[in-house]
């Protein structure tokens, strides 16, 4: 029967969870994180490891290698020849290994974001939704099919002209810590369904989930050595920037690395997207409806303990609306600071003891310049994880905009809040700060959220939403300081990265045509 047939040509999938365990995670002791080279899992040669530790308990789970040069090099090698077969497969073959990653990943993103929850720290539940966000990029490059095709236009007689993209060959990309799945499914799917071969580095602080996401790609039909992955820091990241076969480097992290990565890799002729820090602003006008205004702002100040990029930072209370201070700490106080796979957790720890420091340290120098600290999260122990990097809800006000705790991304869960007597004041508060990642306005007047929208200098805006990241079939749109290079991530402008326009002119003549001498002025079409 029909049925039947369906049944029988259905792939039978064999991953199961202690299979992805094995990958990155072993209970009862450090495991050491492979390298996967070549279609295969293994060992890194290193004598450098990099100890990855749960950010709520300190335990040591895994050794992270900083992979040799040899295995660096053997990374590229395998990439390489990849390329060359992967390349000539046909769009449809493409499209249908992405339906099968699609299918694998919704299966397994359970395992995946405990492994981020024990390797990152955030809850559970966000962890699914970094998991999820993901996945609908590998879900837009299952219509590839359509966003691939290229152009056609007769443009003389038996004369045609056509475009199409081709794969620049090996790309690489270099990932951030603040969502070890979302991040890396921005880059691989859409390379490898263009037909590139890649070779990924995760951050050194959770590559867990890349693993794993490793092995259900290779699963899902991802050839030998299309997908690479290597580890460490900065030797590894420079190693990418050189290396003359890598075309392209997708890098998404903070602006020191992000400034360095885009100048070395240019300078060496290579296209690169780089995605980098930001400070997103929200604006409440007095007219907004005040409950759902303020539980939109703490979720997006606090959620993730304020490491997304997108994460609402900094908030400018117009006119009246900055007697709802008061409210808002409430609303924060309510938040449950914990360790992140206990279901009433709210506000899981900060990726290291370093950046807790850290945080504490641009706290302390808003309250020494001078702003008022109307919630203090720090010194914050979490009873039975004593140990984690915890932070709870802060919130300072009275903040001007040459306070340090301004002027710096902080990636905390800290908001520091200032007044503007006008929205055109709030508007040329954000437009003068130098990131443009994301804001939002909170307001019932259509005719204000207009005005809004079109004079703020910000790549991504949301109108009574928090954290306005596009779904893919729009790409991620940040800009100003937060972005260098010109191509997007995801949507159509993902597409274009990892490829190169060819246009194609053509002439079929009858062989009765032929010209009695050769024609040397510039051909003209008429
Ligand atoms: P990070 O820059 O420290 O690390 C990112 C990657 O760069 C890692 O793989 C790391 O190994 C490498 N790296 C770090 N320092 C380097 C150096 N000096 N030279 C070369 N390589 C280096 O960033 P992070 O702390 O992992 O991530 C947080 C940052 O990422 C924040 O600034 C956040 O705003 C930013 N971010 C931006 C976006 C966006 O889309 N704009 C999204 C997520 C995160």
């Amino acid at each position: 029967s029909l049925l039947g047939a369906r049944t029988t040509t259905r792939k039978a999938f064999s991953i199961n969870y202690p299979i992805l365990q094995q990958v990155a995670y072993q209970s009862g002791g450090p495991a050491k994180v492979k390298n996967y080279i070549d279609g295969e899992f293994v060992d890194s040669k290193t004598t450098k490891w990099i100890e990855l530790r749960n950010p709520a308990t300190q335990e040591v789970i895994s050794l992270v290698p900083e992979s040799t040069d040899e295995e660096l090099v053997a990374a590229t090698d395998s990439a390489e020849i990849a390329a060359k077969e992967w390349s000539k497969s046909t769009v449809i073959q493409r499209q249908r290994v992405m339906m099968d990653l699609q299918y694998l990943i919704r299966q397994h993103q359970d395992r995946i974001a405990e492994n981020i929850v024990e390797e990152q720290g955030k809850t559970f539940v966000d962890a699914k939704g970094d998991v999820f966000r993901g996945l609908q990029v590998v879900e837009q490059a299952c219509a590839l099919t359509t966003m691939l095709m290229g152009n056609h236009l007769t443009v003389a007689k038996d004369m045609e002209t056509y475009n199409y993209r081709e794969p620049l060959g090996v790309v690489a990309g270099i990932c951030p810590f603040n969502f070890p799945a979302m991040i890396p499914l921005w880059m691989f799917p859409l390379a490898i369904a263009t037909g590139n071969s890649i070779v990924m580095k995760p951050s050194e602080k959770d590559p867990g989930a890349l693993m794993m996401l490793a092995q259900l790609a290779a699963e899902a039909g991802v050839p030998k050595g299309v997908l690479n992955i290597i580890h460490g820091s900065v030797d590894c990241v420079n190693y990418i920037c050189d290396e003359p076969r890598i075309k392209a480097i997708s890098f998404v992290g903070s602006d020191v690395a992000g400034k360095h990565i885009y100048t070395r890799g240019n300078a060496n002729g290579k296209r690169v997207q780089a995605n980098l820090g930001a400070k997103n602003h929200a604006v409440i006008l007095p007219d907004a409806n005040k409950q759902a205004t303020l539980n939109a702002v703490a979720g997006a100040a606090f959620g993730a303990a304020g490491q997304r990029c997108m994460a609402l930072s900094t908030l400018v209370l117009v006119g009246e609306a900055k007697e709802w201070l008061p409210d808002l700490v409430e609303r924060a106080q309510q938040l449950k600071v914990g360790y992140g796979m206990d279901p009433e957790t709210d506000v899981g720890p900060v990726i290291s003891v370093q950046s807790k420091d850290r945080i504490n340290r641009l706290v302390q120098s808003g309250v020494e310049e001078g702003a008022d600290l109307l919630l203090d999260g720090r010194g914050v122990v979490v009873k039975g994880y004593e140990k984690g990097n915890f932070v709870g809800p802060t919130i300072i006000s009275n903040v001007k905009p040459d306070m340090e705790c301004y002027r710096e991304e902080i990636f905390g869960p800290v908001l520091v809040c200032l007044t503007a007597d006008t929205m055109d004041e709030a508007i040329e508060l954000i437009n003068k700060n130098p990131y443009g990642n994301g804001t939002a306005i909170f307001t019932n007047s259509g005719a204000s959220a207009r005005k809004f929208e079109h004079e703020i200098d910000v790549g991504q805006v949301g109108i009574n939403v928090p954290i306005p990241v596009p779904v893919p079939s729009f790409s991620f749109t940040g800009s100003r300081g937060s972005i260098l290079g010109d191509m997007n991530f995801y949507g159509k402008s993902g597409l274009d990265f990892y490829t190169k326009p060819k246009t194609v002119t053509s002439l079929w003549k009858g062989t009765d045509a032929s010209h009695s001498r050769a024609s040397v002025s510039m051909p003209t079409i008429r």
